[in-house]
């Protein structure tokens, strides 16, 4: 498939409202079978401090555009977006490997961010507070300026709009660099938030090196935000890097999202519910099932019944209708799948389905192991790609004590009937998010977000604007 024909298909980088390309470039590559698909551009550091001021000052007229006129620009960019699904899915799939049916998805739960913020531009809304006889507490909210975002390659579309569209519904201009495996979704979706009305400055997307972009972003006294989606080591480091200037943060790092299914959960909506958040993505997500702990009582059950849904899982090109699991980033990914497997059975954990042998390329089988324990490599490390490790479990307290048994604190899963252990359960999970009888919880009117080493911050819903928001209180006094 050449997407490069496609109207959407842009490989330049968008900078104050002018397309550029360099002498200089990065390679895009296909997945599939690691072909080159393209260049993009490799900005000087020049360029990426030019492109600060320029977000600069054009936040300054876009803070005071109306916030009913930010909201229909936006309405308008979530219409072409939604308008060209197709073609955007498809580069999708081409530069990351999901399954079309999959990033036609991605697609619409992207454009749905932008759907919600052009909502929240205009809800933007302070307080008057009661206190003294003689005064009034007033409270503004205002736009906290220019902000950045560096964003990862597993989900190129929402990542970048559940930034973007409330930075821009709050007043700010944005900075967005997206990950090298995955700039040409985040151009395509560009091209049309200029097609849009989005003035030139306000939104932009930078492509280059990494870590000098990284470097310059966290330095620059005129960036008042970053947004950052990725590795919680890069996040770590970010953070660090922006000691020196203060700047807010929103950081949406890893996970190592526990599943406890008790002997009380509805068995099919259980499996199927592992099936969602496991396989989705062939693995790739953040919130993705790392451990899947099942209580005693209905364990070899539960096993069967998976086993047999995992084995009809079609591997294969994204493109093609049928595709459940494409193929996974990268060779590293592969590795560190395949060094979990391996850890797991070196360690007595039991292979149900799947093979566990090296393939060539960027392909890995859907691999089920039972018998793991809290010992193993993947109770402890997010494994990002299609392996399922089931753990067994006697009681509640046992159950809860392992999921919580780590750094991090994303997403967790809880499959019961009764009505008392959901609420004790989901009350004593450490985690940001907890799914109940489901495997899918992300939506843009929810807030997405981790606690522990999982991040700081949260994504969509109403939360989502404050991110992008700074309080101003201000005191009137002698009024009487
Ligand atoms: P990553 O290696 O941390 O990369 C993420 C982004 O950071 C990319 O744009 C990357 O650019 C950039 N980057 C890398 N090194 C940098 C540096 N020194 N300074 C500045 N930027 C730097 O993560 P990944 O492997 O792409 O993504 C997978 C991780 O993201 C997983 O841990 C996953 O759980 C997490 N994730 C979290 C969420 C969430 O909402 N919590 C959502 C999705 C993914 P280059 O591509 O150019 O290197």
């Amino acid at each position: 498939m050449d997407i490069t024909v496609l109207s959407v298909f842009e490989n330049r980088c968008l900078v104050n409202g002018t397309w550029l390309s360099t002498s200089q470039s990065l390679e895009v590559k296909n997945p599939l079978d690691n072909s080159v698909i393209t260049e993009v551009p490799v900005l000087s550091e020049d360029v990426i401090h030019q492109v600060i001021i320029d977000a600069q000052i054009a936040q300054k007229k876009w803070k005071d555009v109306a916030p009913n006129d930010r909201s229909r620009i936006l309405r308008q960019w979530f219409d072409l977006v939604m308008q060209k699904q197709d073609e955007l899915a498809t580069i999708m799939t081409v530069e990351q490997g999901k399954p079309l049916k999959e990033a036609k998805g991605e697609i619409a739960y992207a454009a749905s961010y932008i759907e919600w913020f052009s909502e929240e531009a205009k809800r933007g809304y302070g307080d008057i507070i009661p206190a003294q006889a003689n005064s009034e507490i007033l409270v503004f909210k205002e736009a906290i300026g220019v902000c950045a975002a560096i964003t990862p390659w597993n989900f190129p579309a929402a990542m970048i709009t559940r930034k973007v569209a409330p930075a821009l519904a709050a007043g700010c201009s944005i900075i967005v660099k997206p990950a090298s495996e995955t700039p040409l979704t985040a151009l395509a979706i560009a091209k049309l938030a200029e097609q849009a009305g989005i003035p030139a400055g306000v939104f932009n997307v930078v492509t280059g090196s990494s870590t000098a972009i990284g470097r310059i972003f966290t330095e620059s006294p005129i960036i008042k935000k970053l947004s950052f989606t990725g590795s919680t080591e890069i996040g770590a480091k970010l953070m660090a890097q922006s000691a020196s200037t203060v700047k807010k943060l929103s950081l949406e790092l890893g996970g190592n999202a526990p599943v406890i299914v008790f002997n009380s959960a509805n068995l099919d909506l259980a499996v199927q519910g592992v099936m969602d958040t496991k396989f989705r993505n062939a693995g790739q997500t953040c919130v993705c099932a790392n451990r899947i702990y099942v209580q005693s009582g209905i364990y070899d059950t539960f096993v069967e019944k998976l086993k047999t849904k995992v084995e009809e899982l079609k591997v294969g090109n994204g493109l093609n209708e049928n595709t459940d699991i494409g193929p996974l980033i990268n060779r590293k990914a592969i590795l560190k799948v395949e060094e979990h497997i391996a850890d797991a059975l070196s360690k007595g954990a039991v292979l149900v389905t799947g093979k566990p042998q090296n393939l060539d390329g960027n392909w890995c089988t859907p691999t089920l192991v039972k018998d793991v324990t809290q010992n193993m490599l993947c109770a402890k490390e997010e494994t990002f790609g299609p392996f399922a490790p089931i753990f067994k479990f006697e009681n509640e307290q046992d159950a809860i004590a392992m999921s919580n048994d780590t750094e991090f604190g994303l997403a967790s899963y809880v499959f019961t009937q009764e009505i008392n252990q959901f609420i004790r359960v989901s009350r004593a999970l450490e985690y940001g998010m907890v799914g109940v009888n489901t495997g899918l919880i992300s939506n843009a009117a929810a807030p997405f977000g981790g606690v522990k080493s999982s991040g700081i911050g949260r994504e969509g819903s109403k939360y989502g604007m404050d991110e992008y928001l700074e309080i101003k209180y201000v005191c009137l006094g002698n009024i009487n």
